[in-house]
């Protein structure tokens, strides 16, 4: 199964397949408020009580600009013409084959860059190398990352780049539309809002009890994906779970014997306030234990940008 968003006017009998998986949301969109507001206050938790707390400090302030733009500068869009492209390509409405790469995301990256200078001497050298670039420089590097040739960027200049990229597509995903619907087709781990790479997956509690969604790395979807299959490759087979500490830890590493990748996956239900980001960097360790037994990460993390 994959998800596919449609225009609601154009949902159709033919088009309407959720039924095979009945009164599931298939996908949630972001919002971006609460969003950045939740994550700011679990990196202000486990800073409190982490070995990465200098690196968790950083984050912080990365997500503070992140959630200043949304509060004092909001994104304002009309989709009208978008959908109807996104549903004539059959691709996901923010894809850049939907929705070309405008500048508005040049200005986030200012003001991230401004929010996050005189930490240390090496952050500040980024900086300084960011803007020292044109427009048409960093355009280009954006245009890489979001095309997945992440090699083409240093990953400490796209972590900065993609931070920006993240809160101009978390809003335009929060403001979109579309409705998600099934698809028959496999290969679900591509976001089907602006198909980038997921972050990790999350078991949900409450109105979704047990249902495992899929966290996009760049706008903050969530979709939906079944449970004990590889996110990576779609085997359904020798899927293996590795945790620090306890069988029923809230954070595991999901790990494929045919692909030897792996993705987190997180358990709300041990942990209600977990955020997938900033829990994944918290939780570094588990990723350091688990490639030393040959797995290779799948995912991105928005706040940890580096790509093996
Ligand atoms: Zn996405
Ligand atoms: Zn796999």
């Amino acid at each position: 199964m994959s998800i596919k968003i449609v225009p609601q006017e154009q949902l159709t009998q033919q088009h309407n397949k959720t039924s095979i998986i009945p009164n599931i949301p298939l996908v949630y969109y972001p919002s971006p408020k609460s969003l950045y507001a939740n994550r700011l206050a679990r990196i202000t938790q486990l800073t409190m009580d982490s070995p990465l707390s200098d690196y968790l400090t950083f984050c912080h302030k990365i997500v503070l600009a992140q959630s200043e733009i949304v509060a004092h500068e909001p994104l304002h869009c009309d989709f009208a013409h978008l959908v109807q492209q996104g549903a004539a390509h059959d691709c996901p409405p923010l894809s850049l084959e939907n929705l070309p790469l405008n500048d508005t995301w040049f200005n986030y990256l200012h003001k991230i860059i401004a929010m996050t200078q005189a930490i240390n001497t090496e952050i500040d050298a980024i900086l300084n190398q960011l803007k020292k670039y044109t427009k048409d420089e960093l355009f280009a590097k954006a245009q890489h990352l979001l095309m997945g040739r992440y090699a083409e960027v240093s990953s400490n200049e796209s972590l900065f780049i993609w931070c920006a990229l993240s809160v101009y597509y978390t809003q335009l995903a929060s403001l979109l539309p579309g409705k998600a619907v099934a698809d028959t087709a496999q290969q679900c781990w591509h976001c089907p809002v602006c198909q980038s790479s997921p972050t990790a997956s999350i078991i949900h509690i409450g109105q979704n009890t047990g249902l495992r969604y899929l966290h996009c790395s760049l706008c903050e979807s969530e979709w939906y994906v079944p449970r004990a299959k590889c996110t990576n490759c779609d085997n359904l087979e020798n899927i293996t779970y590795y945790s620090l500490d306890r069988e029923l830890s809230a954070i595991k590493t999901e790990c494929c014997e045919k692909c030897h990748s792996y993705l987190k996956i997180f358990y709300q239900d041990q942990d209600p306030h977990l955020d997938i980001v900033a829990d994944d960097i918290n939780s570094l360790v588990l990723d350091m234990e688990t490639e030393k037994l040959g797995f290779a990460k799948s995912g991105i993390n928005t706040l940890l940008f580096s790509i093996k």
